[in-house]
């Protein structure tokens, strides 16, 4: 077999496990449910088909992933810095095809230079452009904060509002944004943020086949209990920060690890299935 084929297998020395620790990360550990306790075929094989049987939306397996989410994010939200509804609202705009980081960087400025929905209702879109050009795709940016701002402004009072159907009315506001709204600041799960990171993940642990956020949305909404959905969202992005990459995943650091069958895992103690990957 060729060099760099074979998973690589734990430490005896428990040196992997030292590697989490430094992490602060808890330590992957023999899953006791029946639904995640596989066969332990050695991964070298590449990936198979799901036994049959198996049900990666098990009530039982969610219960475990839900429970090692919140060991390892307890009070995870937003990275977005907002003070109000309109500045989450703004930020969440500009965050597209971004980084959190990079919108923070603007933010506190524009928010400086225009204080209120009604200063960004005033300006025309191109006002904005070099202030936000940073964030990327910066025309389209500036007028859908503008139009945004125009719209609350005349046809919601000055106000963001509180429901899906009315915010989905503003323009550059897709089920995403909403949903970042409502959950975080209006704290309403009226659905469920499936940016890149859940998009991803939700993939990787079969919690979805699909490849389209409002499927993925509908898919997990199913199996994740309502009460969850905000924090679960939240739980997932920071995973995909911190260790569920897009590209090599640090899976010898992950605690989903042996309850995750992605197929594009980069270590596993359990077998890969076909399709489960992002
Ligand atoms: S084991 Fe790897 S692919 Fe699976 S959730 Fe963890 S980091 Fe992601």
């Amino acid at each position: 077999m060729p060099r760099g084929m074979m998973p690589r297998r734990p430490a005896k020395t428990g040196r992997h496990e030292g590697a989490r620790l430094k992490a602060g990360l808890p330590i992957a550990r023999p899953p006791k449910s029946k639904h995640v306790a596989l066969p332990q075929k050695r991964a070298k094989d590449g990936p198979a088909a799901a036994p049959r049987g198996y049900k990666p939306t098990a009530p039982e397996r969610i219960s475990e992933i839900l429970k090692r989410l919140d060991q390892l994010y307890p009070n995870v939200t937003c990275a977005l810095t907002h003070k109000n509804a309109w500045e989450l609202l703004v930020a969440t705009i500009l965050s597209a095809q971004s980084t959190d980081v990079r919108v923070n960087l603007v933010t506190p400025e524009i928010f400086r230079k225009y204080p209120t929905v009604q200063d960004f209702a005033r300006l025309e879109p191109e006002q904005l452009e070099a202030d936000i050009r940073s964030t990327g795709f910066f025309r389209n940016k500036s007028k859908s904060v503008v139009g945004a701002a125009r719209k609350i402004v005349h046809d919601f009072g000055g106000t963001v509002p509180e429901k899906m159907d009315e915010l989905l009315t503003l323009p550059g506001v897709a089920r995403k944004t909403a949903n970042v709204v409502l959950g975080t600041w209006f704290k309403k799960a009226e659905g469920l943020v499936v940016d890149t990171h859940v998009h991803r993940i939700s993939r990787r642990l079969e919690l979805t086949k699909n490849d389209d956020p409002k499927n993925i949305e509908q898919d997990v909404m199913r199996v994740v209990p309502r009460q969850k959905w905000i924090l679960f969202a939240h739980q997932i992005i920071w995973h995909g920060r911190k260790l569920c990459f897009a590209r090599s995943p640090k899976c010898l650091d992950c605690p989903l690890e042996n309850i995750c069958h992605a197929e594009d895992k980069t270590w596993t103690t359990v077998d890969r299935h076909k399709g489960a990957e992002a």
